[in-house]
């Protein structure tokens, strides 16, 4: 790989820096893996690899901060399709209870294929379950093989059907069990350094599946460890009444009592957080991964996106995961983020940039990487090239309007200045095969 290449001569580009200026006809260098100079009218130095970006729009790569990779085996199950949370999953646990290493590494590339093609560079990941050996290490080698970065989060539950809880004994954990495995996954695959390609966070599954003990110890770990904390909190009506009854407060003060509020914390969904909540939420720098198709799909309602905005809460865009969108496109969730603002907050309410700009620099604020997000001298190459003489924007008259009038498929994707994605292609995995294997696990699923 030669160590610089141009990305040569953007019909617009969009830097989403702190000007947010807005390039025709622009030039992106990339050296090492960085960005080291945005401007117009750049020449290749020596043996640099030049990309004609012409008719292209340049962004930077987007960032998703909540999913489920796993469940990518398991989208538009019958008996799932239109049932309520619960009915939900009371039909897939039994499913994911079947899954094993290869059914954890396969779903995640699969995931992470599709999620690159919608122009994702960066991506966390939420696995609650270890059925038959499966290892948070199994979506990581998934990840590295595919070139995405990623920050994987070692999810748990431990309140199973005999303890009253909801999913069946054989897919939940041991307390003692859950922590020792969270350091060691840290331990083998954190790294804190700018430009990393793997972050690891801890999230046990939600407030209802993990003891109050659990929380509490995770947000310690967390702390002592450096490293970032992630649930789901606040989804629908039924989730504030559960806590209101077991816990006898709402999501956002179970949360803070427990520690799960701070610059390191993201929440996912918070679709009914009160303005109290709001507030607790800006006060703390506690992040949201905002995740409207989910929201939609589920039935729980229109999250408070421009009133946290307002109010100064981080917000990033997540897919969740595929068993409830079921799509895991990032460019159709940034855009039914735009539209469902518009729904009860008319016209006006968010713009395609101000949607853009959520998915790109707001997800990389949320998951606290101040190395990328934006396309400025210094910030990891994670760039997104999008073809704007397809078909899906021919007749726009404006080329940064990508969520109005735009593909929903990246033409080229760089990661830390790789070409993961060239001509609408996935470079680094053999997605014939991939999708072959794929096939083989579900009709294994379904038997
Ligand atoms: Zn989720």
């Amino acid at each position: 790989m030669p160590c610089e290449t141009l990305i040569r001569g953007a019909a617009r580009l969009l830097t989403m820096d702190d000007a947010d200026l807005r390039l025709d006809g622009a030039d992106v260098r990339i050296k090492d893996g960085v960005i080291a100079e945005v401007g117009i009218g750049l020449e290749p130095g020596p043996g640099a690899d030049v990309l004609n970006a012409e008719g292209c729009l340049v962004t930077p790569g987007l960032v998703n901060t909540h999913h489920h990779l796993y469940q990518t085996l398991t989208r538009a199950v019958p008996g799932a399709q239109d049932a309520l949370l619960f009915g939900w999953l009371r039909t897939l646990y039994p499913i994911w209870a079947r899954f094993g290493p290869e059914e954890m590494y396969v779903s995640a590339q699969v995931g992470l294929a599709e999620l690159a093609l919608s122009g994702c560079t960066l991506s966390s990941d939420h696995l609650y379950l270890y059925p038959n050996g499966s290892r948070l290490d199994d979506t990581i080698a998934a990840a590295s093989d595919i070139g995405l970065r990623f920050h994987p989060t070692r999810g748990a539950m431990s309140i199973g059907e005999s303890l009253g809880g909801l999913p069946p004994d054989a897919l939940v954990e041991n307390e003692a069990a859950i922590i020792e495995d969270s350091i060691r996954v840290i331990d083998a695959h954190h790294d804190p350094r700018p430009g990393s390609m793997v972050r690891v966070g801890v999230a046990p599954c939600s407030p209802f599946s993990v003891s109050r003990d659990l929380m509490r110890d995770a947000a310690i770990l967390a702390r002592d460890k450096g490293v970032m904390l992630h649930t789901h909190l606040a989804e629908n009506d039924e989730d504030i009444a559960y806590s209101l009854e077991k816990f006898g407060c709402r999501p956002g003060q179970y949360a803070e009592d427990l520690g799960w509020t701070g610059d390191d914390v993201w929440h996912a969904h918070c679709v009914k957080l009160d303005a109290q909540e709001i507030d607790l939420f800006v006060r703390s720098r506690t992040g949201v991964a905002h995740c409207p198709c989910s929201n939609c799909r589920l039935g729980s309602g229109v999250a408070p996106l421009v009133e946290m905005q307002n109010a100064g809460v981080k917000v990033g865009l997540g897919v969740d995961g595929s068993a409830s969108n079921d799509i895991g496109s990032l460019v159709a969730e940034a855009r039914q983020a735009m539209l469902l603002q518009r729904v009860t907050r008319g016209a006006d309410a968010m713009s395609a940039h101000a949607a853009l700009r959520l998915a790109t620099r707001g997800g990389a604020e949320v998951l606290g990487r101040s190395d990328c997000g934006q396309l400025a001298p210094g910030f990891r190459a994670d760039i997104a090239v999008w073809d704007m003489r397809s078909v899906a924007a021919a007749g726009s008259w404006d080329m940064g309007a990508l969520l109005l009038a735009g593909p929903q498929q990246v033409r080229d994707l760089f990661v830390e200045g790789r070409r993961v994605v060239a001509d609408g292609h996935v470079t680094t995995v053999d997605m014939p095969k991939l999708l072959e294997r794929q096939r083989t696990l579900a009709h294994r699923l379904q038997d």
